[in-house]
């Protein structure tokens, strides 16, 4: 079976790092590559077949804006902010996630970056800074890179908005938000998470605030209003992916 395996590797040697099966149309992904030299200068690092591309469809237009919390607090300032979310979280699209999360697959949170750049030109969303939420330097030690960061960069780059990647830091550890069920404790596991690095003034800036995914919404809200706080002018608060498509139909 091994060498039926090896055999085809030889032939066909490139597998799709989401599905694991063979890229064999890898042809029609000339403009990615195309877009990806651009911004990175080199080819793209990993392979996903057409299969896995085709199917990451987003959500009708009017459906891309959540409310940035899901069970907003009564009386939080913050609590009417949007977040523009294309994706449904499920399927593909999980898949990629958990690659970029577990298995070190950087260039696909770029392909993420990427395509969230193409929507929100399309869309004519504008900024006058990317940035992303920060990743714990725990975190940042294990994976070696900042999946919010790395979507944040491709998503400016494409759309024309300057990056940059230290404007916040985060004070204090954290644990994983996907593994807290109650609302409550969400809020308080990232409440002072997070503050703004002292070189960079945002006052009057609309930062264009990115982080991987959103469930409860609680981080990005946190880490918006630190740079609200400190004088921004609007936060639009991003993520790739919300599993509350599958359930919240309402539009912002
Ligand atoms: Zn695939």
């Amino acid at each position: 079976m091994n060498l039926i395996r090896e055999a085809v590797d030889i032939l066909l040697p490139f597998r799709c790092d989401v599905c694991g099966g063979l890229a064999d149309a890898d042809n029609d992904l000339t403009e990615l590559d195309r877009i990806y030299r651009s911004i990175y200068g080199d080819s793209r690092e990993f392979h996903i077949c057409s299969r896995c591309l085709g199917s990451l469809i987003p959500q009708p237009p009017d459906r891309r804006w959540l409310l940035c919390l899901s069970d907003p607090v009564d009386g939080d300032p913050y609590a009417d902010m949007g977040l523009y979310v294309p994706f449904a979280y499920g399927g593909v699209m999980e898949q990629m996630i958990h690659r970029i999360k577990f298995n070190g697959r950087r260039g696909i949170a770029r392909l993420l970056g990427i395509l969230m750049g193409s929507l929100i030109r399309s869309e004519g969303i504008c900024a006058d800074l990317a940035i992303p939420v920060p990743l714990s330097a725990a975190r940042m030690g294990e994976r070696g890179y900042n999946q919010a960061g790395e979507i944040s960069y491709a998503a400016g780059a494409v759309s024309g908005i300057p990056f940059a990647g230290d404007v916040l830091v985060r004070v204090r550890e954290t644990n994983r938000q996907a593994r807290i069920r109650s609302v409550a404790e969400r809020a308080l596991n990232v409440s002072g998470a997070f503050s703004l690095n002292g070189t960079w003034d945002v006052s009057g800036q609309v930062i264009l605030l990115t982080d991987d995914v959103a469930t409860s919404g609680h981080t990005l809200r946190e880490a918006a209003g630190v740079l609200l706080d400190n004088g921004a002018r609007q936060v639009l608060c991003m993520a790739v992916a919300s599993n509350r498509h599958a359930n919240n139909a309402e539009p912002f």
